[in-house]
C-alpha cells in the first residue's frame, strides 16, 4: 500500500483535514442539503429561528485551538510521561491484576462491546446480556448468595447502595442507625457518610473484632477481609446482629473467596465489593464494576439492573433486563436506587477473566498471592517487625513503632508503593502481579537481604477455608484456550447491535462517535497502572490532565468549577443536590427540602432528590410539552419557605428549547430556591449557550453522552458536577486525597475514588482538544440541523410531538405512534422491533412519552445514514398502511412478529399473511448486508413471573 492510500481525500468542497471534519457525519454539502430540506439557507439562519436569544452566549468558547490526531495524541504521550508507573502494593480495594490480552483487546479495545449501549432493546443486546449473566453468576457463586445483580458503580456506593437496602428491608419508619466495623475501607465509611447525612441516619463506626456494641441497628457492615487484612469468622457478628433485628452487610474481595468461606454461609445478607481485580486495570481509580448479591427475599428490592431468563415468541430462552419495576425510569422517586448507567463494559470483563481462568485458575491466583503474602509475612517476622495478624489474605499489616515512614521511603526507592497506616503500622497488599522480586524488594525495605529460604505456613484458619465448590457452570470450563475465548467473544459481540454496524438513534442518550485516538490513551501503562492511592508526585500527568478537563468543561458550561468524581449521571445530580443541600445549611435554611420536578424529567431526577432528602413535588407539562407555568407558580408559592431547588432539564427530555427557561430559574431564585439545570442534553447547548450564564446554579454533565465516553453497553459513565462560585465550597471531597475538593466544607466523596472513573478522563480531554472551540460548536449546530432533518423527513408520516419556536426541535425530536396505535393496533413497540428487521437499534421507546419513539441522530451520522434510516421509518410506515388497509392481517404482520429470527423464516410451513421476503429484505440493501436477530420478541411478563438471573443449566438451550 502506498502512503496516498492514506492521504485526506480533500476538494475545494470538502477539505477533510480537520478531526471535527471527521468527527461531524454531514459534509459541508450535505448539511446543505439537509438545511434545504428545512428550509433554511445557513446554519446561522436555523440557529436564530431554533434557539431561544434568552439563552444564547455572547461569548465564544475560551479554549484551545484544535490539535489534530497526531498532536493530540503527542500531547497525551506527554502528559503521560508525568505520570510514573510504580509498582503498587497498597490494596485498599484496588489491586494490581493482568488483563488478558485476549480480553484487553477484544473487548475493552473493541467497538463492538465499548460502543453498545444499554441493554433496553433486549433482542439486539443477547451477547452482553449472557457476559452480564455470567457476571451475576460469578458474583453469586463466589459470595454464596442466591441473587446479584448486573454490577454497581464502584465498592464504596455499593456499601451505601448496601445501608439503604437493609433500611428498606428493615422496614423502619425512622432513619435509624447503621453500624461499621472499624476494619471497613477508609473510603467505603466516608461515602457511606455522605450518603447518611441527608437521610438522618446514624452511622456508628466501631472495632466488630470483640462483638457488637449496645444500641439498636437496622444494619451492620464487616469487611472481608478487612482493610488491615485481617480476616476473621463472620458468623459470630452475623448471629449477634440477627438476634437484633439488623441485616448484615458484608464488603467482600471476590478473590479472596476464591479461598475463603463465603459470606453467604456465614449469615450475611448482602454482600457486595469490587471486581476490579477480575482483570480491569486500576485506572486511577476506576471504571471498575462494583457488585452486590443478596439471599433470597429481598432480590425484588435490590438496586441497580438485574439480568433474568425468558423465553421468546417462540418459548426459545432468552436474556433481558429483569424487574425493571424497581428501576428509577419507571418508579421515579419510589425507585430501590438512583442507579442508571452502571458499570457494564468493566462487568463483561470480569466475566470474561472469570470464564478464561475458570474456577482452577482463580483459585491459583488466589493461592500464589496469598503465598506471597505469607512469604512477606514469614520475613517480616524474621526482620524483627510485628505481623498484626495471624490470619490474613493478600494484605500484611507491619508494626514498626517508629519506623514506618522510614520503611515507606526505602521501599519507594526499591520501586514499590506501599501503603502507611501510620507512623507505627504499613500495609502491604500482594496480587496477581506479585512475584518474587516484590517479595525481595519489601523484605528489602525493611532491612531483611535475603528471601526466605523455608517454606512458609497458610494463614487462613482451617475453619474459614471455603470448601463449597463454585462455577460449575460448563461456560466457565469451556474456553481455557485462546482460540475458543476469542471465538466466545466473537459470537457474543456478534449478537448485538453496536455503533459498529448503524446508528443509535436513542433520544437523550447521544450515542455519538468515540473515535479511536479518543480511546487510545486509556490503555496505556501511564493512565491505566496507577493505583487511585499513589504518592502525589506519581500522578502529575493526572492532575494535569484532570485540571485542564475541569476548567475546559466550566468554560463549556459557564460554572466557576467543575468536579469529575461522580461517576455516572445519576451520582452527579446527587452530588449537585447535596451541593443545594450544603448551601441551604450554611446559611441556616435547614428547613429547605422541597425539589420541583417537570413531570417530564429523567427517572434519575427524581430518584436522586429523595437520596439527598429532599421532598419531590411534580410540576406539569402543558399539551406543547413545556412546564406549565401557572403550575410552577402555584407550586412556589404553595412551598416557598421550604423551596430548596428545582430539577429542569435542558433543552428539555421532549427536545424544545423552552423560551421560558430565564423565567423559570427567576422564580424560583425569587423564592429562595436553587436551579438544577440536567446537562444530559448538553449536545444541544455548547458552543452555543451556558446553563451557567442563563440562570442555573448547578448541572451534571454526562462525558459519555456529550463527550465522547462509550456507553460500553450500560457503563461506564462519568458525571461531572459543575457550580457556580457560591456553591464551591459544597463539591465532593474525599479523605484520603486534600487535593480532589474542599476538604473543609466539602460534603464527602460521592464516589470511592478521589477522581471516580479517572481512568476514562482521557477520552474526554482529547475530544475536546481535538474539536476546538469551533468544531464543538459545529457539532452542535450539525445535532441540530440532523434533529431537524430526521423531524422534516418523518413528520408527513408520523406526527411529531413537540415543536419549539418556528416549529424546530433541539437535538432530538418524538414521533408519536399513539394515533397509529388507536387505528391500526400497531404500537411503538411494534416498530422498535420492526427496525430490528431492518438493521437498526430502536430509538428511545416509550419516554418521556408513552406510545412514541424519541431519535436523536447526533452530529456524527452522516447522511447517508440518517436517510437509511428515515427511509426505513417510512417502508415501516408504508407497512402500517397495509396493516389499515387489510392487506396484513391485524395480528399477524410483519410488525407484530418482528423480529424475524433466520430460523423462524427458514420452515416448512409458513402460514402467514406476508411472504418471507417481506419479513427479511423490505428493503433491498438489506441483501447485501442484513442483520439477523439471535431470538424473537422476547416475553417480558414471563421472566419476572419465572426469575432466574444466573447461568441456566444448557439443557435449557436445547431443542
Ligand atoms: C442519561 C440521563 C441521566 C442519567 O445519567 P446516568 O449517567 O445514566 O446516570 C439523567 N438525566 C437525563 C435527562 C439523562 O438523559
Amino acid at each position: 500500500m502506498t502512503a496516498q492510500y492514506f492521504a485526506p481525500v480533500a476538494s475545494p468542497q470538502h477539505p477533510r483535514s480537520t478531526f471535527a471534519d471527521r468527527h461531524i457525519g454531514p459534509s459541508p454539502d450535505d448539511q446543505s442539503r439537509m438545511l434545504a430540506a428545512i428550509g433554511y439557507s445557513s446554519a446561522e439562519a436555523l440557529m436564530d429561528d431554533a434557539v431561544p436569544a434568552v439563552i444564547r452566549t455572547g461569548r465564544p468558547l475560551d479554549l484551545p485551538a484544535a490539535l489534530s490526531e497526531p498532536q493530540a495524541l503527542a500531547r497525551l504521550r506527554e502528559l503521560a510521561a508525568k505520570n510514573t508507573v510504580v509498582r503498587s502494593m497498597i490494596g485498599l480495594g484496588y489491586h494490581g491484576t493482568h488483563t488478558p490480552g485476549v480480553i484487553l483487546r477484544n473487548v475493552l479495545e473493541n467497538p463492538g462491546w465499548y460502543t453498545a449501549y444499554t441493554p433496553y432493546q433486549p433482542e439486539i443486546s443477547q451477547g452482553r446480556l449472557e457476559a452480564l449473566l455470567n457476571f451475576q453468576t460469578v458474583v453469586s457463586d463466589l459470595t454464596g448468595l442466591p441473587v446479584a445483580n448486573a454490577s454497581l458503580l464502584d465498592e464504596g456506593t455499593a456499601a451505601a447502595e448496601a445501608m439503604a437496602l437493609a433500611h428498606r428491608v428493615s422496614k423502619r419508619k425512622d432513619p435509624g442507625s447503621f453500624l461499621v466495623d472499624t476494619d471497613a475501607l477508609p473510603q467505603t465509611i466516608e461515602v457511606i457518610r455522605t450518603r447518611a447525612v441527608p437521610l438522618g441516619i446514624e452511622v456508628v463506626i466501631a472495632d466488630l473484632s470483640g462483638g457488637l456494641p449496645e444500641g439498636d441497628f437496622f444494619g451492620v457492615l464487616l469487611q472481608y477481609p478487612g482493610a488491615s487484612g485481617a480476616v476473621r469468622d463472620l458468623e459470630p457478628v452475623s448471629a449477634a446482629a440477627h438476634e437484633r433485628g439488623a441485616q448484615v452487610v458484608v464488603a467482600a474481595d471476590l478473590l479472596a473467596l476464591t479461598l475463603l468461606r463465603p459470606p453467604g454461609e456465614s449469615g450475611a445478607d448482602i454482600v457486595v465489593g469490587s471486581s476490579q481485580r477480575f482483570g480491569v486495570p486500576y485506572g486511577f481509580g476506576g471504571p471498575h464494576a462494583g457488585y452486590m448479591a443478596v439471599r433470597e427475599g429481598i432480590q425484588r428490592q435490590l438496586p441497580g439492573r438485574l439480568v433474568g431468563v425468558s423465553v421468546d415468541a417462540d418459548g426459545a430462552p432468552a436474556y433481558r433486563l429483569a424487574l425493571q419495576t424497581r428501576e428509577q425510569h419507571i418508579r421515579r422517586e419510589k425507585a430501590t436506587s438512583n442507579i442508571c448507567t452502571a458499570q457494564v463494559l468493566l462487568a463483561v470483563m470480569a466475566s470474561m477473566y472469570a470464564v478464561y481462568h475458570g474456577p482452577e485458575g482463580l483459585a491459583a491466583i488466589a493461592e500464589r498471592t496469598h503465598g506471597h503474602a505469607a512469604e512477606i509475612a514469614a520475613g517480616l517476622r524474621r526482620a524483627g517487625a510485628e505481623v498484626v495478624h495471624d490470619a490474613f489474605f493478600d494484605t500484611v499489616l507491619a508494626r514498626v513503632p517508629g519506623r514506618a515512614r522510614e520503611i515507606l521511603a526505602k521501599a519507594l526507592e526499591n520501586g514499590r508503593n506501599l501503603r502507611l497506616v501510620d507512623d507505627d503500622h504499613l500495609a502491604i497488599a500482594c496480587d496477581e502481579t506479585t512475584d518474587a522480586s516484590d517479595v525481595a524488594a519489601v523484605l528489602a525495605s525493611f532491612g531483611l537481604d535475603e528471601a526466605p529460604a523455608e517454606e512458609v505456613a497458610q494463614a487462613i484458619p482451617e475453619g474459614l477455608r471455603r470448601e463449597s465448590p463454585y462455577l460449575t457452570h460448563p461456560v466457565f470450563h469451556a474456553h481455557r484456550s485462546e482460540t475458543a475465548m476469542l471465538r466466545y467473544l466473537r459470537k457474543l459481540q456478534d449478537r448485538d447491535i453496536a455503533l459498529d454496524r448503524s446508528m443509535i438513534p436513542l433520544g437523550s442518550c447521544t450515542m455519538k462517535l468515540n473515535a479511536t485516538t479518543e480511546m487510545e490513551p486509556i490503555t496505556w501503562p501511564e493512565f491505566a497502572d496507577i493505583h487511585p492511592f499513589a504518592p502525589v508526585e506519581q500522578v502529575q500527568g493526572y492532575l494535569e490532565l484532570i485540571g485542564e478537563l475541569e476548567d475546559w468543561l466550566a468554560e463549556l458550561t459557564g460554572y466557576a468549577r467543575v468536579s469529575v468524581q461522580p461517576n455516572a449521571g445519576s451520582q452527579g445530580e446527587l452530588a449537585g443536590l447535596l451541593a443545594i443541600r450544603g448551601y441551604h445549611a450554611s446559611r441556616g435554611d435547614q428547613g429547605r427540602t422541597i425539589c420541583l420536578i417537570p413531570s417530564s424529567a429523567h427517572g434519575t431526577n427524581a430518584a436522586s432528590a429523595v437520596m439527598a432528602g429532599m421532598k419531590v413535588v411534580v410540576v406539569t407539562c402543558d399539551d406543547h410539552g413545556n412546564i406549565d407555568l401557572d403550575d410552577l407558580h402555584a407550586k412556589i408559592e404553595k412551598h416557598r419557605e421550604q423551596l430548596a431547588a428545582i430539577m429542569v432539564t435542558y433543552p428539555s427530555t421532549h427536545g424544545v428549547f423552552e423560551e421560558t427557561i430565564a423565567d423559570v430559574c427567576k422564580a424560583v431564585h425569587d423564592a429562595g430556591g436553587q436551579v438544577y439545570v440536567d446537562g444530559a442534553n448538553l449536545n444541544a447547548l455548547v458552543g452555543l449557550a451556558r446553563p451557567g450564564e442563563f440562570g442555573s446554579d448547578v448541572s451534571h454533565l454526562n462525558l459519555h453522552k456529550t463527550f465522547c465516553i462509550p456507553h460500553g453497553g450500560g457503563g461506564p459513565g462519568v458525571g461531572p458536577v459543575g457550580v457556580r462560585e457560591h456553591l464551591v465550597p459544597f463539591l465532593p471531597s474525599h479523605p484520603l486525597r486534600a487535593e480532589a475538593g474542599p476538604q473543609e466544607t466539602g460534603v464527602g466523596p460521592i464516589s470511592a475514588a478521589p477522581w471516580g472513573s479517572a481512568g476514562i478522563l482521557p477520552i474526554s480531554w482529547t475530544y475536546i482538544a481535538m474539536m476546538g472551540p469551533d468544531g464543538l460548536r459545529e457539532a452542535t449546530e450539525s445535532a441540530i440541523i440532523g434533529a431537524n432533518y430526521l423531524a422534516a423527513r418523518l413528520a408527513p408520516h408520523y406526527p411529531v410531538l413537540y415543536t419549539g419556536r418556528n416549529g424546530l426541535v433541539a437535538h432530538e425530536c418524538i414521533a408519536d405512534l399513539r394515533k397509529i396505535t388507536k387505528e391500526t393496533g400497531v404500537t411503538a413497540e411494534d416498530v422498535a422491533k420492526r427496525l430490528i428487521d431492518y438493521g437498526f437499534h430502536a430509538p428511545t421507546l416509550s419516554f418521556p412519552v408513552a406510545g412514541t419513539l424519541m431519535i436523536e441522530p447526533t452530529e456524527s451520522e452522516d447522511l447517508a445514514e440518517l436517510d437509511r434510516f428515515a427511509d426505513a421509518m417510512i417502508e415501516i410506515r408504508r407497512e402500517i398502511e397495509r396493516v389499515a388497509d387489510g392487506t396484513f392481517d391485524r395480528d399477524d404482520n410483519p410488525l407484530k412478529n418482528a423480529p424475524h429470527t433466520a430460523a423462524s423464516l427458514i420452515t416448512e410451513d409458513w402460514k402467514h399473511s406476508y411472504t418471507r421476503e417481506e419479513a427479511a429484505y423490505p428493503v433491498p440493501a438489506l441483501r447485501e448486508d442484513k442483520y439477523w436477530s439471535p431470538v424473537r420478541r422476547i416475553d417480558q411478563a414471563y421472566g419476572d413471573r419465572n426469575l432466574v438471573c444466573s447461568c441456566p443449566p444448557p439443557e435449557a438451550f436445547e431443542d
